[in-house]
């Protein structure tokens, strides 16, 4: 018999994730990975995520192969009660008594899960990517975006606060305005700046010499 039939995705390395996508045949997960490692922005994955994610879908596809059948979300839920600290011992017991009734080898698909050290170790080693980090300029926007986000917010949460108070006849004010403004304060010069001000200059005055 031909070593090379009912392999046809054969996967291209040999670390436990390899081994883990040959045993179940998840041939787009090498690309998933990939994706999810170097998407940019709030999208990308860590690697403990990924990690995560390698292992949901281990299980999901161990269910199916015992013809298991699952509702939506159910897999996320189960992996959780295997692997989350805060799961009882006795509700992570009766989530493998119930796996086991279904026919899943559950003692192998845990051999199966893989930790985020292994995940990082095949996305450079084997599959040589490195993550995409997103240029300078690209990080202050980010940044910009975050704390102007976090400054509405505060304007809101104010603002509601006050009204309420004043509704409820605590505090005595016309209509105001509220204003959120941060600022930074280079302790080597004493100089400051509002976070806007901070990174369009790209640093305190002090530095510039
Ligand atoms: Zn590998
Ligand atoms: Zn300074």
């Amino acid at each position: 018999m031909n070593a090379t039939d009912n392999h046809p995705e054969k996967s291209t390395c040999n670390c436990k994730v390899g081994r883990v996508i040959d045993e179940y045949e998840l041939a787009t997960l090498n690309d998933e990975l990939v994706t999810y490692w170097t998407e940019e922005g709030e999208q990308r994955y860590s690697l403990r995520e990924l990690a995560a994610y390698v292992n949901r879908t281990v299980l999901r596809a161990a269910m199916d192969n015992a013809g298991v059948a699952y509702k939506d979300g159910e897999v996320e839920n189960t992996y959780r009660l295997l692997t989350d600290d805060d799961v009882s011992s006795g509700m992570r017991t009766e989530t493998r008594r119930d796996l086991e009734h279904d026919s899943v080898p559950v003692d192998q698909v845990e051999r199966h899960f893989v930790s985020h050290q292994t995940v990082h170790n095949h996305l450079t080693d084997c599959l040589d990517t490195s993550m995409v980090k997103p240029d300078d300029e690209q990080r202050a926007e980010n940044a910009r975006d975050k704390i102007r986000a976090l400054q509405n917010r505060t304007v809101a949460v104010t603002d509601d606060t006050i009204n309420r108070l004043n509704r409820g006849d605590v505090l005595d004010v016309g209509d105001f305005d509220v204003l959120v403004d941060v600022s930074i304060i280079c302790s080597d010069c004493g100089n400051q700046y509002t976070v806007t001000n901070l990174l369009d200059r790209g640093g305190c005055e002090c530095g510039d010499k």
